[in-house]
């Protein structure tokens, strides 16, 4: 989890200064599901409080996005946050599993405007408090939530419940466990292992700013003044509590919780429990917290939570805004212009209708012949020359196909929101000129007949007619076509008496024709005329 990555992502930050101002609030979902499943999963659904999508991916798309929303408006931040978001299936059973796992990508240390020195930080963090983005394409969260729920042999009491808001729901909410994940993600964790040790470069060990905060309540000592073994003991002594000032001012509001000293209690079982011990608040809450490790009950309450964020570091905002669930309608679906039918090219150009509101284009090109899959890529609206959302895209991919083979193509429209239905296919047959003929193919008569040259010519792959062609000469330039049709002999009865020609065929298909055979010269017998005796006797 925390290995050679904090080392080099340290370099990183010190090399990037940027002054860039964004927008506040910002974090967004990168969807990082293949076409069909997990968050594009095009099953239908009904929409829900919250939450209008048609689909199923589309639902769990909105939960994302509505989960992002809750915490870039109480967090503020200007420097966007990217989180990869996905949807498989994580460990799981008929009574118990694994709803979601998350994490920051990456931590660093000592960047511009660190709080403290020598301290780590969540790279989210680290690019807020630095003013310093990352890398396009690059993201700080990465999320994968389980798509096993709800199953029988996982979770079989309750399935997803894609509601947006915290509300009662039948099932699991999956905006709530967003939440709670995306949370991790942002620096809602320590880095402290089981045995007590902290982060580490592979040279040194170092505090990471939420053990900043931890402290064991009865003595009141801090876990940065304790030995990795008193660290691994209070984290198993139940005694675990935050001290932090934001944390700390906000727990009046609740009425269970605290601590015997007054401090807000972490989660710290007699058991170690991996991923859940030390990284969350204690289930004794009241109203129920949303950093728990586990649901125990009441709907969850997420002040303390988010006072927390303040306490390692987040610039928190005074007063939340509103959420606002920002719901982008997927792109209708598309409808394909060309190829169909017979075509000649091996890399064809494939163009079709843009649709409004798509940001990418999945081309899926299927290789009926064979049965396999040619070409699956996803290109932006600008790449197919669409962005605008109307007029005609196309995109020529240099994937070369197979010359006589059938294929079959779609495209799938689709934006942040999910992805349009496949469009209705079209197939096409990819054919070409037969090659030129075989050398030893064409048989010509010399001299056998006084009524005919009889031409004849064996089969050629890919070909369903031919064309025979009589020449004065060996050049092509003296050839005139004499025969087109399916069969693969001819009779040139038109041919002189005592002239040599030269014979070429073609092999054809509607593609066109190959390039000329070469030559076999041919030639009609003279007629031996009888010379009557009688004539010749006259004489005598
Ligand atoms: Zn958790």
């Amino acid at each position: 989890m925390f290995s050679k990555a904090f080392f080099y992502s340290f370099t990183a930050i010190a090399l990037l200064l940027c002054t860039s101002v964004y927008a506040a609030g910002n974090i967004t979902i990168v969807n990082a599901d293949s076409p069909g499943e997990g968050l594009n999963d095009q099953t239908a659904a009904t929409p829900v409080t919250g939450n209008p999508g048609t689909t199923v991916g589309q639902q769990r798309l909105n939960v994302y996005n509505a989960a992002a929303q809750f915490w870039a408006n109480r967090l503020n931040n200007q420097v966007p946050i990217r989180v990869l978001a996905n949807m498989d299936p994580l460990s799981c059973s008929a009574s118990s599993g694994v709803l979601a796992s998350a994490g920051p990508r990456t931590f660093a240390i000592n960047f511009p405007n660190a709080p403290v020195a020598n301290t780590v930080y969540p790279i989210a963090l680290v690019q807020e408090l630095s003013n310093t983005p990352g890398a396009a394409n690059s993201y700080e969260l990465a999320a994968t939530f389980n798509s096993s729920v709800g199953t029988p042999n996982c979770l079989s009491g309750g399935a997803w419940s894609y509601v947006i808001g915290i509300a009662p729901v039948t099932g699991i909410s999956l905006y709530t466990t967003a939440i709670h994940e995306i949370a991790h993600g942002l620096g809602f964790l320590t880095l402290v292992n089981q045995n007590g040790f902290r982060a580490s470069n592979g040279i040194s060990f170092y505090n990471d700013t939420y053990m900043l905060n931890l402290v064991d309540d009865s003595s009141g000592t801090r876990w940065t003044s304790m030995s990795n073994a008193q660290r691994a003991a209070s984290s198993i002594s139940n005694d675990l509590a935050w001290d932090g000032a934001t944390v700390n001012a906000a727990l009046s509001a609740f009425s269970a919780g605290q601590s015997p000293n007054g401090r807000a209690k972490i989660f710290s079982p007699s058991s170690y429990q991996s991923g859940s011990s030390v990284s969350h608040f204690d289930t004794s809450y009241t109203p129920n917290e949303i950093m728990e490790p586990y649901d125990t009950g009441d709907l969850p309450e997420s002040a303390l939570s988010n006072a927390l964020m303040c306490d390692i570091g987040w610039v928190c905002a005074t007063t939340p805004v509103a959420p606002v669930i920002p719901v982008v309608p997927i792109p209708a679906a598309v409808t394909l212009i060309s190829p169909s039918g017979t075509i000649t090219d091996t890399t064809p150009t494939y163009t079709w209708n843009a649709v409004s509101g798509a940001s990418d284009y999945v081309l899926s090109v299927q290789n009926n012949s064979s049965g396999t899959a040619a070409i699956t890529t996803t290109y932006s609206a600008s790449a197919a020359g669409c962005s605008s959302g109307s007029g005609i895209c196309s995109i020529t991919p240099t994937t070369a196909l197979t010359a006589y083979d059938q294929y079959q193509w779609s495209i799938t429209s689709e934006n942040s929101a999910g992805q349009a239905p496949q469009s209705t296919p079209k197939s096409f047959t990819i054919i070409q000129p037969p090659a030129q003929p075989a050398s030893n193919s064409l048989s010509v008569s010399g001299g056998t007949y006084t009524d005919k040259v009889e031409v004849s010519w064996g089969s050629e792959s890919n070909a369903t007619f031919y064309e025979a062609y009589r020449c004065t000469s060996s050049l092509v330039s003296s050839c005139v076509q004499i025969y087109s049709g399916s069969a693969t002999a001819y009779n040139d009865t038109a041919a002189q008496t005592g002239v040599t020609y030269y014979y070429r065929t073609k092999a054809c298909n509607t593609a066109g024709c190959s390039s000329y055979s070469v030559s076999k010269f041919g030639y009609k017998a003279y007629v031996i005329v009888p010379i009557l005796l009688d004539y010749l006797l006259e004489e005598e």
